[in-house]
């Protein structure tokens, strides 16, 4: 019932983890896929050829995603390649532990450059390129239970991705007359890199925290992802789908 054939994507930070399993399964249904990265040229080109193999079209470089040029240069060159931009996913992000009497400077402006700037400098073009050639497309922002809920010793992380819930709706309400989709995603934990040696140390209790009693993987995120870039979701804007088996129903 879900095909992309025909549909182009870019997904952010897509070398790795979440943003690697969403653009395998849009590979696998039929889109073409663009996706950058920041410094894993070893992984981006390991999933590219992994991915042609499904036959996919397939566009990848090095972008800083905080680099609003670098980020121009991508768009233009995935807008060259593929003609058409149908679907953005702004997934890159950073999550770096941060108490609040510690934190410097740098670091609380990193996490807001990666994860909130990025997301405008994306969205902005993308959007320009969708208005210009009539796209009725879907643009897809990866938030977190953090939004939410707030994280403790993670302050500026919460603060980047509550506001990406915000700039959901309010863009839902924008881009909905001319038939753009806004939605986003609130994973809660999920086993990649980003959280890695949290898992190592503290998986099994925070797998008791989880109704559904277990930690989800980046596939678990890329679905729900998909559903919503798709037809059986054209009803769906400006809404947050919450994917974390339950956990924010503990917090
Ligand atoms: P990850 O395994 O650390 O992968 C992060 C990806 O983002 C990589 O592809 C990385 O590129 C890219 N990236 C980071 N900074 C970038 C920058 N400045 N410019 C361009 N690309 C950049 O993270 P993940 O767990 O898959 O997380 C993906 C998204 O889900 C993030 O937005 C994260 O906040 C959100 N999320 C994750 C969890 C979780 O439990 N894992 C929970 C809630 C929300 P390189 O490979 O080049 O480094």
């Amino acid at each position: 019932m879900i095909s992309f054939e025909g549909k182009n994507v870019i997904v952010t930070g897509g070398s790795r983890g979440i943003g690697a399993a969403i653009v395998r399964m849009f590979s696998k249904l039929g889109a073409g896929v663009a996706f950058n990265y920041n410094k894993n040229l070893h992984s981006a080109e390991k999933l590219s050829e992994e991915i042609k193999k499904f036959g996919a079209e397939v566009f990848f470089n090095e972008c800083d995603v905080r680099d609003y040029r670098e980020v121009q240069s991508f768009v233009r060159n995935v807008a060259e390649k593929f003609d058409h931009i149908d679907i953005l996913v702004n997934n890159a992000g950073i999550w770096e532990y941060g108490p609040i009497d510690q934190m410097s400077v740098d670091n609380w402006r990193k996490t807001m450059q990666t994860n909130l700037d990025g997301v405008f400098h994306f969205t902005k073009l993308v959007i320009k390129h969708m208005l210009k050639h009539d796209i009725k497309g879907h643009i897809i922002n990866i938030s977190s239970t953090a939004g939410q809920r707030g994280e403790p010793f993670y302050s500026h992380y919460a603060a980047s991705k509550g506001a990406l819930i915000s700039f959901t709706k309010s863009l839902a309400a924008e881009l909905g007359p001319k038939g753009i989709h806004v939605n986003c995603v609130a994973p809660g934990w999920v086993k990649t890199d980003m959280t890695q040696k949290t898992m190592e140390e503290q998986e099994n209790e925070i797998a008791k925290n989880i109704p559904l009693g277990f930690v989800g993987t980046a596939d678990d995120i890329a679905g729900p992802v998909i559903f919503l870039a798709s037809n059986l979701a054209r009803y769906i804007n400006g809404e947050v789908l919450n994917v974390n088996g339950g956990n924010v129903l503990c917090g």
